[in-house]
């Protein structure tokens, strides 16, 4: 039963409760009722009985003392009168039936027990059926006999049944009407019960915690409600919460911090999309692998609160040519990568990175220093450089390496033969590592000489990298991997070391006034150590600032002119000698130039080698030797290879030169013999050594 209860519904409850509980309520009230009915009607009866015997008790009285029982009968006669009086009976002082009266023989036989079963006694007696009433026959104060009436109880009994039968269709009645009002007035609880509990099931499904339910009235259940409101109120702006903190999270870990940029993990993703739209509608897309020139050094000399700035405005440079369609990500670094969509020609994208590099290019102000930043780009092609993400990121780095080689602020589309230098790179790069403290690395030294005169002027170190298997590998093939892995710090030190340690035990041994030029590679110029590690070395092989040159070339000053210019002038300070290396080659900002606190200007081979052929190269020849006196600097010649080229040199007024026709790089070793000569023959040295060649 209890089970049942429980399996029933609320609403089924609710009936259930309120219909048993009027129930209840109306059958006990009922019961109540019929009970004082039946008292009352015993009461009544009783009590009429009672003024019946006294009268008809008083009427026999006169009957008994004379003794005449044919009077006490007539006196009875008067009960017939009242039908449920089944009979009477006079008992004399004896207890003997003194005379007696049947209301209907044949209808009742208990009027057999009547005359057997009655026992005198006094009051009145209720059995089931009957009521006996017993009254004393008293005449004059004396007491002469006792009469007996019998009533039947039937009569009672019925309407009590009556009531009873009555009672129940009542209860039947009440009971439906309870069951109909009970349901439908239930609702008034159950209704926003079931209301609520949709809304739960709603909200839970849909999980919109931006739902409320409606109130519809203001007792335990509108406070229910206005509860459940504040809970959904609460649970919604926990909801916003985590959904803003979880977006938060999607964002910085899909962005760089830095610039704002989607970042490596989005740049995949974007990618992977790219490739399968591209694969889809048939079309080619590109990815440009951009890589900043020169950053390190920017980070090196000015700092990372600088070269976080000019990182990002960079970036807001990139994103002003980013279409909305296309993306651009920072891998890390100064590293970025867009991705072109929808091409139609290679000629698209070479128009679209010429306008990159030119904006990029700009002089832009980063705290307060007017800088030029570059960048190199790789370029690969979807489907021609490759099908898969890898594969493509793979080629545009090459050949962003690629671009980076030939020199600054160019670009460069990839081509299979790349691959094949890149992990050659790799590897020497790896190798390089080991090569300084292998003690792989060796000197060259090139002589330079006064071209009037043939006096031996000094040398130039040239570093070569002695490969177990590859034999001497060029600088021009190790140089820019020193660079991109910094390994040029190390090596650049060494290199300083040991020239001048070379000059000052040539100054030692031959007493000549020569001097040593050692070249300066970009990164290890602007790095902050430079200056002291120069003077370090100087204090350690106690060689004279004067006998020190440093080669530096303009593109690597020209990032950062004002540092630059200062930092030149801390040489100065120290004595060191500077030249520009490759001069005409660079920028070759007269404005500058002007500035510099340089001492000499060395022509690039390159214009030599077309002295007297490329009247352009000629004519650069002559305006810088005019330049270089006119500012009251040395000019020095290098790559001078014929004769010609040296009478041509010669003859516009080039004070130095160093070139094949003299001599090539020489190891240590080789050094004794050149300077024995120039010790004893000093001027004649130059036309030996030239006979010699030609
Ligand atoms: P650079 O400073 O302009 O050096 C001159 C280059 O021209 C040297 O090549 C030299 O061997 C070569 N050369 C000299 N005379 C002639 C000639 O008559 N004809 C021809 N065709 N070439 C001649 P090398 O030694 O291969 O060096 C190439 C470049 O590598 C250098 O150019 C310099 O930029 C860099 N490099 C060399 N040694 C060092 C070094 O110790 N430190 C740094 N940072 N860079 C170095
Ligand atoms: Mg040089
Ligand atoms: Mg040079």
């Amino acid at each position: 039963m209890k089970q049942l209860f429980h399996k029933l519904s609320l609403r089924g409850k609710l009936t259930f409760i309120i219909t048993l509980t009027s129930c209840l309520v109306l059958v006990l009230t009922f019961i109540a009722i019929i009970a004082l009915q039946w008292v009352s009607l015993r009461n009544n009866l009783l009590q009429d009985t009672q003024v019946l015997s006294q009268g008809i008790g008083e009427n026999c009285a006169a009957a008994m003392i004379f003794n005449d029982q044919q009077a006490a009968t007539l006196a009875l006669e008067p009960l017939a009168a009242t039908p449920h009086i089944v009979g009477a009976r006079l008992y004399n002082q004896n207890q003997e039936v003194f005379a007696e009266f049947y209301q209907d023989l044949a209808r009742d036989t208990s009027n057999d027990q009547l005359k057997t079963a009655i026992i005198l006694r006094e009051g009145h007696i209720f059995s089931s059926a009957y009521l006996d009433v017993f009254e004393p026959v008293i005449f004059d104060g004396e007491t002469h006999g006792q009469l007996m009436i019998r009533v039947d109880l039937a009569k009672v009994n019925r309407i009590f049944i009556d009531y009873a039968w009555i009672g129940v269709g009542i209860f039947l009645l009440y009971s439906l009407l309870a069951f109909l009002m009970a349901n439908s007035l239930q609702r008034v609880i159950s209704d926003p019960i079931k209301s609520l509990a949709l809304s739960m099931e709603t909200i839970s499904q849909e999980k919109n915690y931006s739902h409320r339910v409606q109130k519809v009235s203001s007792d335990e259940m509108g406070s229910l409600f206005d509860s459940f409101n504040a809970m959904l109120a609460e649970i919604e702006s926990r909801d916003q919460e985590l959904l803003n903190s979880e977006a938060h999270l999607d964002y910085l870990a899909h962005h760089d911090p830095l610039t704002k940029l989607a970042n490596r993990l989005l740049f995949h993703d974007r990618l992977e999309h790219s490739l399968a739209r591209a694969k889809r509608m048939k079309s080619r897309l590109a990815i440009l692998f951009i890589d900043l020139d020169r950053f390190k050094n920017i980070n090196d000399s000015l700092g990372h609160d600088v070269g976080d700035k000019v990182l990002c405005a960079v970036s807001e440079r990139m994103n002003s040519l980013v279409r909305e369609a296309d993306t651009l990500a920072r891998l890390g670094g100064d590293e970025f990568v867009i991705i072109l969509e929808h091409l139609r020609r290679n000629d698209d994208v070479s128009r679209y990175v010429e306008k990159l590099l030119r904006d990029m290019s700009s002089t832009m102000e980063v705290s307060s220093e007017k800088l030029h930043v570059s960048a190199s780009v790789g370029i690969s092609l979807y489907p021609d450089n490759g099908e898969d993400a890898d594969s493509l990121m793979q080629a545009a780095d090459i050949a962003m390496y690629q671009a980076k080689n030939k020199g600054a602020n160019l670009y460069q589309f990839y081509s299979a033969e790349m691959n094949a230098n890149a992990r050659e790179s790799l590897l020497l790069e790896n190798q390089l590592r080991h090569a300084l403290k292998d003690k792989q690395l060796t000197l060259y030294y090139q002589p330079q000489f006064e071209l009037n005169s043939g006096r031996l002027i000094g040398f130039e170190a040239l570093v070569r990298w002695n490969h177990p298997e590859l034999g001497l590998v060029s600088p021009l093939d190790f140089i820019p991997l020193a660079e991109e892995s910094g390994l040029i710090v190390p090596i650049g030190e060494w290199i300083i070391f040991t020239a001048c340690k070379q000059m000052k035990k040539i100054h030692e041994q031959w007493h000549l006034p020569l001097r040593m030029a050692v070249n300066i590679s970009p990164r290890q110029f602007l790095h902050p150590s430079l200056v002291q590690t120069v003077a370090e070395v100087l204090y350690r092989t106690k060689l004279n600032p004067g006998s020190l040159e440093l080669e530096i070339t303009e593109s690597m000053v020209m990032g950062n002119i004002e540092q630059s210019i200062s930092k030149m002038d801390e040489f100065n300070k120290m004595g060191v000698e500077l030249a520009i290396d490759d001069f005409g080659t660079g920028y070759s900002s007269l404005e500058y130039l002007k500035r510099f606190p340089i001492s000499k200007l060395k022509i690039d081979q390159s214009f030599v080698k077309e002295l007297g052929v490329d009247t352009n190269d000629t004519a650069i020849v002559n305006s810088v030797i005019a330049l270089g006196k006119s500012m009251g600097l040395e000019v020095i010649a290098e790559g001078i290879e014929t004769v010609d080229q040296l009478e041509l040199l010669k003859k516009e007024g080039c004070d130095q030169g160093q070139g094949y026709l003299f001599s090539k790089p020489l190891p240590v070793a080789q050094l004794s013999s050149l300077l024995d000569s120039a010790l004893i023959r000093e001027p004649e040295i130059l036309s030996s050594m030239m006979q010699k060649k030609v």
